[in-house]
C-alpha cells in the first residue's frame, strides 16, 4: 500500500522513532509545530478515525496511554499538552493513516484555527 506512515512503520522511510512495539510506532514530526510534536500511530493501516472498528478498541487505548507516557517523558505533562486527530479535509488531514499528534512545550491557543 502506498502509505507514508505504513512505510515509516515498516522502516522503509526513516523517521526519528521515539517509541515502538508490535502494535504502535511513535516518531518526531518532520515539521514540528511546538517544541514537542510527536506522531503516535498504529502499525495497522487505519485511514481515519472513522474507520476505527470494535476490534481496534484496545489498540486505540494503548495509543492514548503511549501518548501520555511520552508526554511525561518529554516533561510536558504537568504544564499541559494536546492530543489531536485531524480527520478529513476540513480539519487539514494530510496523511490518511490514523495518527495522534502529541503537541506540547508551549502555550497552545484555543479554539484551534
Ligand atoms: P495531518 O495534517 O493531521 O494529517 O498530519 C500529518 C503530519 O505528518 C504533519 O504534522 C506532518 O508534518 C507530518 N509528517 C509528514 N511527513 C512526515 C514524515 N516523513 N515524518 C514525520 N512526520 C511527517
Ligand atoms: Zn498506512
Amino acid at each position: 500500500m502506498d502509505c507514508l506512515f505504513c512505510k515509516i512503520s515498516e522502516g522503509v522511510i526513516p523517521a526519528k522513532i521515539v517509541f515502538e512495539n508490535e502494535r504502535i510506532v511513535a516518531f518526531d514530526d518532520i515539521n514540528p509545530q511546538a517544541p514537542t510534536h510527536i506522531q503516535i500511530i498504529p502499525r495497522k493501516h487505519i485511514a481515519t478515525v472513522l474507520e476505527v472498528a470494535a476490534e481496534d478498541r484496545e489498540l486505540i487505548g494503548e495509543i492514548i496511554q503511549t501518548a501520555a507516557a511520552l508526554a511525561r517523558e518529554r516533561g510536558v505533562a504537568d504544564d499541559g499538552f494536546r492530543l489531536v486527530v485531524n480527520t478529513n479535509p476540513a480539519a487539514g488531514q494530510s496523511v490518511y493513516h490514523l495518527h495522534v499528534h502529541l503537541i506540547g512545550g508551549r502555550s497552545l491557543g484555543w479554539p484551534p484555527g
